[in-house]
């Protein structure tokens, strides 16, 4: 005959493994996918459409861009205020101001969402706009888009470096819980925030330099130096930085297998920037030929995009690379949830 004591051991073993099998049966039933950038820009409040995109392929989160440099800080402040609104207005997403607001949302079957700003020039020269985006759901901010602004310099443009703007606005953003992302930036410039930095950076969408060549992708040094603050790299699926010709798994996986075999799995994502709208940036022709120099965006070459319902192909291939099941699990979305636990405000 079992003595109390000895029932409460047996059932609580019991419970323990039943617990230990439904998690386990949860983690074999579903993948989490973390997209940690969303390639359309603002033009109205229609966009929010678009994330169907991303919620019929069973992406579980989704970082919004909601402006960059091209374009005057009242658009993001726009596009925040109608993406808010069009999101309140779902019952199958929601904007996530915590990591533990997006378990929440995970266990409702909610798409967790959060907005994303590409360059400081969103701050419109002023530190206290840091503060303001992230109350506002931005979570992480890229130094420069492409040129260089008043915080640093962007990847196709003269590397100047960060200049004291960009370092206190750095600073701001560890002190608020906004995540430093370099992506866009030119090298020096984002080696010297990650330095700078004391929570870990990223790379929200970056593909390897040593894969294909272009001056968006970023070298092994600024890889390796993401990977020293703890970091992750989301790797996207554009053709022009994937590889020449098409859009194709093989290549997105080519590149994550890349900077996996360089500095560890565990920091490695998806950061696809899938544009659904088909329209591409609307910007008149001087404002782009600027920000899109013709020598690294050749008009011969036809811009394509990987959507999000790749993602499963690529967990697939990874799988038939050898990559174990926990390694898939965090680069399609422990890493950056890991990032997002570190450096969020609670
Ligand atoms: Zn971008």
């Amino acid at each position: 005959m079992l003595t109390r004591r000895k029932i409460l051991k047996a059932s609580f073993a019991a419970s323990a493994s039943m617990l230990a099998g439904s998690a386990l049966a949860a983690t074999r039933e579903q993948m989490r996918y973390w997209d940690n950038h969303a390639g359309f820009g603002y033009m109205g409040p229609n966009d929010v459409d678009l994330l169907d995109h991303w919620r019929s392929a069973g992406v579980s989160y989704l970082s919004i861009n909601v402006g960059y440099d091209p374009v005057p800080w009242s658009t993001t402040i726009r596009a925040i205020a109608d993406y808010t609104k069009g999101i309140e207005a779902r019952s199958d997403m929601v904007l996530c101001a915590t990591v533990a607001r997006v378990l929440t949302a995970w266990h409702a079957g909610q798409m967790a969402l959060t907005f994303d700003i590409e360059g400081m020039g969103a701050l419109n020269g002023d530190l206290s706009m840091v503060e303001l985006y992230y109350r506002l759901g931005v979570r992480q901010m890229l130094i420069a888009y492409n040129l260089n602004n008043d915080a640093g310099g962007g990847c196709h443009d003269q590397d100047k470096g960060l200049t004291d703007f960009g370092r206190a606005v750095v600073r701001e953003m560890n002190r608020v819980g906004m995540v430093v992302d370099c992506a866009h930036s030119a090298i020096r410039s984002g080696l010297e925030a990650m330095k700078l930095s004391t929570k870990p950076c990223i790379f929200s969408h970056a593909n390897a330099r040593a894969l294909q060549d272009h001056e968006r992708n970023i070298t092994d040094e600024q890889i390796r130096a993401v990977a020293a603050t703890g970091g992750v790299v989301g790797v996207n699926g554009l053709s022009l930085f994937l590889a020449n010709g098409a859009a194709k798994v093989e290549s997105m996986v080519a590149h994550i297998d890349y900077m996996a075999k360089l500095v560890g799995a565990e920091h490695v994502g998806i950061g696809l920037d899938c544009d659904p709208s088909n329209t591409g940036p609307r910007l008149d022709e001087a404002t782009s030929s600027k920000y899109w120099p013709a020598r690294q965006y050749p008009a011969s070459i036809k811009e394509d995009y990987l959507p999000p319902s790749v993602l499963p192909q690529v967990a697939e291939q990874l799988r038939s690379l050898g990559y174990k099941e926990s390694n898939i699990r965090a680069i399609m979305s422990g890493n950056f949830m890991r990032v997002a636990s570190q450096v969020w405000a609670k």
